[in-house]
């Protein structure tokens, strides 16, 4: 099985597996467990912050982070394709009562322009604008690296309108590797910012959200609310020290793995991709032009052994990880090929 349905599909390797076994361990949701411990204090290190706290998912991350900078009724500024609008179960507006102001970008990424006009003048009749979030890079926009430079100026320009500002790295190392550009470089404008072990780190489970001390003691409370502390999850985290010491480097050919996809199915008649737009490891691909739906397409390709997901009626995405070689990319290629021309 060739698995390019997304980076969440690995499985843990042997020598991730054996760290997990010979973890030390203590009680997490009481900062005793030293393996929970060092990979915070690498995280936040990492990140350029303060402090740092292990939790289950990244989708508590962002939710968490959200509850923290916001209160009800505050509204936060977020690209329309993000993971908080449409993967959250509704998570912002459920948890801390917040509004979301999407904003219409290019590839999951907007413009600093596009962030100003975004932010409301106080208004007794208007929500507050309290929160400006990004994703880098951004999944659904196809793995797309925001430029440093926009970064920071959106950064300044929450600042000067006294907002918070909360980066979604579910992605941020495969950003790092492809740009040269540091993870503080990047986390650095931000009040909190986060890694997911469980896209291309490969790790079974876990996310590390960090920020300044005051802001991660805020988080602990709604961490216990919500069911995020946890025991001996030494035993989880070890997998995540593993992987930032041995699976980081190596997101460079997941990154080349999806360029070559990209490239060799653009040649696949009726298929819509630019390998040019893919910065990363995730590569969207349309197939109307084949008159088949992205659906029925998907389900021939898992007959053949590749999955391949629709995510939307002739919209498609391949996502590659430490699980898909080279070689598996030729023979995903060639599926796809084969599939599309009926052989
Ligand atoms: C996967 C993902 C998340 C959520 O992470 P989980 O660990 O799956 O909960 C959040 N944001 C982005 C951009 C993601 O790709």
């Amino acid at each position: 099985m060739i698995n390019l349905y997304s980076d969440t599909q690995t499985k843990p390797t042997a020598a991730m597996r054996e760290a997990m076994a010979a973890a030390p361990v203590g009680d997490e949701q009481r900062n005793e467990d030293p393996t929970v411990n060092e990979l915070c204090a690498r995280v936040a290190d990492l990140l350029g912050m303060e402090a740092a706290v292990f939790l289950p998912s990244g989708t508590m991350a962002n939710e968490l982070a959200i509850r923290i900078h916001c209160r009800p009724g505050d509204e936060i500024i977020a690209e329309r394709s993000s993971h908080i609008i449409n993967f959250e179960g509704g998570g912002p507006a459920a948890i801390s009562g917040a509004m979301i102001h999407p904003i219409d970008g290019e590839r999951g990424t907007f413009t600093v322009e596009q962030a100003r006009a975004a932010i409301r003048p106080p208004s007794r009749y208007a929500p507050p604008t309290r929160l400006i979030e990004i994703e880098q890079t951004a999944n659904f926009g196809g793995g797309t690296v925001w430029p440093l430079e926009t970064i920071r100026d959106i950064c300044d320009v929450g600042r000067e309108h006294g907002l918070r500002l909360h980066l979604d790295g579910a992605r941020l190392l495969n950003a790092v590797v492809a740009s040269g550009v540091s993870a503080a470089d990047y986390a650095s404008g931000f009040d909190t910012a986060w890694i997911d072990l469980s896209k291309g780190l490969g790790c079974p489970v876990g996310s590390v959200l960090a920020g300044s001390t005051e802001l991660i003691d805020e988080v602990w409370p709604w961490k216990q609310r919500l069911g995020g502390a946890m025991r001996q999850a030494g035993i989880i985290a070890a997998a995540g020290l593993h992987a930032l010491d041995h699976h980081v480097d190596r997101l460079a050919d997941d990154h080349a793995n999806a360029r070559r996809f990209a490239e060799g199915i653009s040649e696949v008649p009726g298929i819509e991709a630019d390998p040019s737009t893919v910065d990363t490891n995730i590569v969207f691909f349309d197939v109307k032009a084949t008159g088949h739906s992205g659906a029925d397409i998907a389900s021939a390709l898992a007959e053949t052994g590749v999955r391949i997901g629709a995510m939307g009626p002739t919209r498609m995405r391949a996502v590659t990880h430490l699980d898909v070689d080279a070689e598996g990319i030729e023979t995903a290629i060639e599926a796809v090929s084969a599939v599309i021309s009926g052989s």
